[in-house]
């Protein structure tokens, strides 16, 4: 059943150990760095309980992530909950329940990409039995899949188990980059980048709760804590979803947490061969896409309180923008309507393949052009602010802020807010980690750049061109028709 917001933040305060600054953070929903990061979460939670919302959100009681969608109408439906969760953030918070929530579907679709002929281990009920704990609980499930540079024997630094005991595993080594795995029930632990295939020592996957001891988290700096309030930076201070290295300390891992053990094969598998990271990006695409709709409404916003809303290379640049947000909503309709049915499957289908691939590439390139398009639309202003609203409220210097910051027809707070806002999103450095997370948040380009290889249309390409060959040989040197 779903939880509320208050349920979600009670789980929270569980003695999960998170580090930040030389600090062992007692409890992250109450202190500075990640209280209102911890808060913007439970409000989503809390969406579920809006009556207008909880048929779009909700299937039989639980998120629409975890139903194994089964056609391209259950594709359509996922993809109206994803956006409902997304726009509560603006697009700024990537790491939502429904995005792992989406993964764990996509591993019950196929719990037989869990065993390989690599190893005796069997994942596939483990994956069924992690999937319907996260629905039944609607838990938040961080993930780390990226291991630390690191050698080999003593100098190790990647997850490997160092024990095996009665019940389970003793797992020890570092994984990055933990995004909202402080704010997370659980957090999963794999490798997206295929291993060698003699390398059964680092191929494994679990899934333990955060408060698992042994299990810390190095926070990343706080933008949250240094932000100086809501007005001056509207979403650092409130959706600074946070970025954690976890290290395991000899964790002990029970079997039916273990999800794949000593097989590089299904370790990789449960990746590429079930639905999961189609599905992943399914719910990311979406939220990109929601991402763009946000920013292009504030670079119309920028332009109309500069007055030059009317300017031609203006509109241009604003009608450039809008092509970037139908560019990134195409990806999203397409990836449905070239839906599959998923091979060996329990019956479900996935998003299409090459469109979804093809996203990571579009959207990795396209954020960062997006950015400095706008950046380009609002000039020095986004610069020339005042340190904080305190400057307006102050009885002295407010009536001249007041006066020399207002445009005709805007008040100096109301366009104030507005820059500010954009600066948050365009140049602070919460905005500079959020072009670093679409390029990487979900595994580096020569990653998804080689599924591509794989799932885009090579032999069609390849045709064409050879037909073009194929119309002419050397005995038409000397012809031009
Ligand atoms: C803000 C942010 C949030 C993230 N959140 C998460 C998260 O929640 N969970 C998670 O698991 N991961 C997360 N990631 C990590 C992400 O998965 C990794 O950054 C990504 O997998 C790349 O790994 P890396 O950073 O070690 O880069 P590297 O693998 O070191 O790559 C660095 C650069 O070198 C290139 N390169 C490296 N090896 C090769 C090669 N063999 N061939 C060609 N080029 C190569 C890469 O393409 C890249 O451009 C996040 C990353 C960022 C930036």
């Amino acid at each position: 059943m779903t939880r509320s917001g208050q349920e979600y933040l009670a789980a929270l305060r569980d003695g999960r150990e998170v580090w930040l600054d030389g600090e062992r953070v007692r409890d992250v929903t109450a202190h500075p760095a990640f209280r209102s990061a911890a808060a913007s979460f439970a409000r989503l939670y809390e969406l579920a309980a809006d009556p207008a919302l909880r048929p779009v959100l909700t299937q039989g009681g639980v998120h629409r992530a975890y139903a194994v969608p089964r056609s391209y109408e259950d594709l359509v439906a996922r993809r109206h909950a994803y956006k409902a969760g997304a726009e509560a953030g603006f697009g700024f918070l990537g790491r939502t329940p429904d995005y792992m929530a989406s993964g764990a579907a996509g591993f019950a679709a196929l719990p037989g990409a869990f065993a390989a002929e690599d190893s005796d281990f069997d994942g596939g009920e483990h994956a069924l039995a992690f999937h319907r704990r996260l629905a039944e609980g609607d838990l938040h499930c961080a993930f780390t899949l990226t291991d630390p540079p690191s050698g080999t024997g003593e100098d190790d630094l990647r997850i490997r188990a160092v024990q095996e005991r009665d019940g389970g595993i003793v797992v020890r080594g570092a994984k990055s980059v933990g995004t909202g795995a402080v704010f997370a029930d659980e957090i999963l632990v794999g490798t997206i980048e295929p291993l060698a295939a003699d390398d059964a020592e680092h191929a494994l996957s679990f899934a333990v709760p955060v408060d698992t001891p042994g299990l810390k988290l190095i926070s990343r700096s706080s933008y949250e804590q240094r932000a100086r309030s809501v007005y001056d930076q509207p979403l650092s201070s409130r959706y600074d979803e946070n970025d954690a290295l976890l290290v395991c300390e000899d964790v002990f891992v029970p079997w039916e947490r273990v999800l794949t053990y000593r097989s590089p094969a299904a370790t990789a598998a449960m990746w590429w061969r079930t639905p999961a990271y189609l599905h992943l990006t399914h719910q990311s695409a979406t939220r990109f896409w929601t991402k763009l709709e946000f920013l292009t409404g504030l670079a119309i916003l920028v332009a109309r309180s500069h007055g030059t809303e009317q300017v031609p290379a203006v509109t241009q640049a604003i009608g450039r923008l809008l092509g970037a947000v139908a560019q990134a909503k195409a990806f999203v309709l397409a990836a449905e309507a070239s839906w599959e049915e998923v091979d060996g499957g329990r019956g479900g289908v996935r998003p299409g393949q090459e469109i979804s691939f093809a996203q990571r590439i579009m959207a990795g390139e396209l954020y960062p052009r997006v950015v400095q398009d706008i950046k380009l639309l609002a000039g020095g202003a986004l610069i020339q602010l005042p340190a904080s609203g305190r400057d307006l409220l102050h009885p002295e210097l407010g009536p001249l802020v007041h006066q020399y910051f207002r445009t005709p027809g805007e008040p100096a707070e109301d366009r104030i807010k507005l820059l500010k806002l954009a600066w948050d999103a365009l140049g602070s450095e919460f905005a500079g980690r959020h072009e670093q997370y679409e390029r990487f948040y979900q595994g580096a380009p020569h990653v998804y750049l080689t599924m591509q290889t794989r799932a885009g249309a090579a032999d069609a390409c390849e045709a064409l061109a050879r037909a073009c060959l194929d119309g002419y040989d050397l005995g038409t040197t000397g012809r031009t028709g």
